[in-house]
């Protein structure tokens, strides 16, 4: 702590990000000393107020806490390699966004070398990072968590999910995974209509409507049947149904010349789901499938 009670922090990396979780920190008044490769994309924070450093080896020097926040785990290695041996005492939090084995494969290098080590992934944009709508989640060292939560807390909301450092990202990828399966499909609506003329923000509002209201039901029916293990339906769309009529979608495409690409996986996965005698079951049965 430094003698305002705030904690000082190095950030490595000052990228859109690493800049705002800076900018997040010094507006809470904790001091920042920062490193960028390119060092004149530090110019901004350090008129803010932040210490730039000229080197990661003075960067790691300056504090015990040190976030990293840099393209991938490969530049975190590229950075850190060269002065490992200043990672002894350090508090090192990755922020940097990787695979579940990407993290635990980090976490036991920086023990061995001395360093504590907690992962995290952010679940925010840049222009989010301190603002209610941020979250980040956090897991491995939770002594590392709570020496670094009053500076952690800047950036929005947190989320500690225990020891093991893969957990972080594990929950970040399947909350991107989700994000991009809606992602795409909105687009795929979007080419649907457009192929007739019809504008994007025409749909906007029944697109808008029909994803809030199937996705919230599917949410919680979804996750009791797969925690359940019984993908049996009484309601009224069983996947031998559905795969019946998901054919429609790619052929609607065709005839309107756009691609169906993005259809096919889906459709093959329901066929494969049907052809094992799970007709009469709800969609969400595709997971024994992908579980394998
Ligand atoms: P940027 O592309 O804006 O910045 C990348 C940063 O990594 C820069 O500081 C860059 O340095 C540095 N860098 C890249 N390669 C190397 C290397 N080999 N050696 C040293 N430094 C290197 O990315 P962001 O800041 O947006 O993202 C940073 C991390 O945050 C990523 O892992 C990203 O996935 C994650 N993230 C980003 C989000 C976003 O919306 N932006 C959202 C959630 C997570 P230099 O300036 O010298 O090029």
């Amino acid at each position: 702590m430094s003698e305002h009670g705030k904690t000082p922090v190095t950030v490595l990396g000052l990228g859109a990000m690493g800049t705002a979780l800076v900018e997040a920190l010094l507006a809470a008044g904790h001091p920042v000393t920062a490193w960028n490769r390119t060092a004149s994309r530090a110019e901004g924070v350090a008129a803010k107020g932040a210490t730039v450093a000229p080197t990661v080896a003075e960067a790691l020097a300056a504090n015990e806490i040190v976030i990293a926040c840099l393209l991938d785990y490969d530049s975190v290695h590229e950075v850190l390699d060269p002065v490992a041996a200043g990672l002894a005492g350090r508090q090192l939090i990755n922020l940097t966004n990787g695979t579940p084995g990407q993290a635990r494969e980090m976490g036991a290098w920086a023990e061995e070398l001395g360093a504590e080590y907690l992962d995290g992934g952010i679940m925010a944009v840049p222009p989010m990072i301190g603002t209610p709508a941020s979250f980040i989640f956090y897991s491995g060292s939770g002594t590392v968590f709570g020496r670094a939560r009053t500076a952690l807390d800047t950036f929005g909301g947190v989320n500690y999910l225990g020891v093991d450092p893969g957990l972080a990202p594990l929950y970040d990828l399947a909350l991107l995974s989700g994000m991009y399966g809606n992602f795409i499909g909105v687009i795929q609506a979007y080419t649907l209509v457009g192929s007739a003329g019809v504008k994007a923000s025409e749909l906007t509002p029944l697109l808008r409507g029909w994803m809030e209201a199937m996705l919230s039901s599917f949410l919680d029916r979804a996750a009791e049947q797969i925690d359940s293990g019984d993908y049996g339906t009484d309601v009224v769309s069983n996947i031998a149904m559905q795969a019946a009529a998901f054919p429609n979608l790619a052929k609607a495409a065709a005839e309107q010349g756009v691609s169906a690409e993005l259809l096919a996986p889906l459709q093959s996965l329901m066929d494969r789901r049907v052809a094992a005698g799970h007709g009469a079951e709800d969609l969400v049965g595709v997971i024994e499938i992908l579980k394998k």
